[in-house]
């Protein structure tokens, strides 16, 4: 018998942690988010490899809360909840007043880089900061709110200390 284990996870395709103990507890399983009604999945829809859920040490129970990942381990890809927020970022930044062009093309690259944890992430905080400055602050708490949960930890720390 093993000690500690990964259980599998079920997820909404938004992002909607449905259920974090898929073989420990299958009957809390769903075919559809009881949130938003998206389908739900446990592998992921690029290499099908299980998406990881709670850890579970025997003996212990646990406490430690879950999220969903935002990339797969396995091949690397954006869930598809991760996908869905880029997009939705993306589209944010087409929406700006005040900004030009190239500044819309920096902010969308900057998006980019800023949820992957990469030589390039800290460069583009500063890009993403600088341009956000023009904009006013109901606009900044979107993409805070839009972000924050897809972000890499080091431009979490440096976004939002
Ligand atoms: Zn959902
Ligand atoms: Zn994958």
């Amino acid at each position: 018998m093993k000690d500690s284990w990964y259980d599998v996870a079920q997820i909404c395709l938004n992002g909607h942690v449905i259920n974090d103990c898929v073989k420990r507890f299958p009957n809390h399983n769903k075919k559809f988010c009881d949130k938003c009604g998206a389908l739900t999945i446990t592998n992921c829809p690029n290499c099908d490899t299980e998406i990881q859920g709670q850890y579970h040490i025997e003996g212990v129970m646990d406490f430690t809360g879950y999220t969903a990942p935002a990339f797969c381990p396995n091949c690397g890809k954006p869930y598809p909840w991760t996908e869905a927020k880029i997009q939705a970022a993306h589209n944010l930044v087409q929406e700006l007043e005040n900004i030009s062009d190239d500044e819309k093309k920096i902010l969308t690259q900057s998006i980019d880089e800023i949820i992957k944890d990469t030589p390039e992430t800290t460069l583009a905080v500063t890009r993403f900061k600088k341009i956000l400055l023009k904009t006013k602050k109901p606009i900044v708490d979107a993409f805070r709110n839009i972000l924050v949960d897809i972000v890499s930890e080091t431009a979490k720390k440096l976004l939002w200390p």
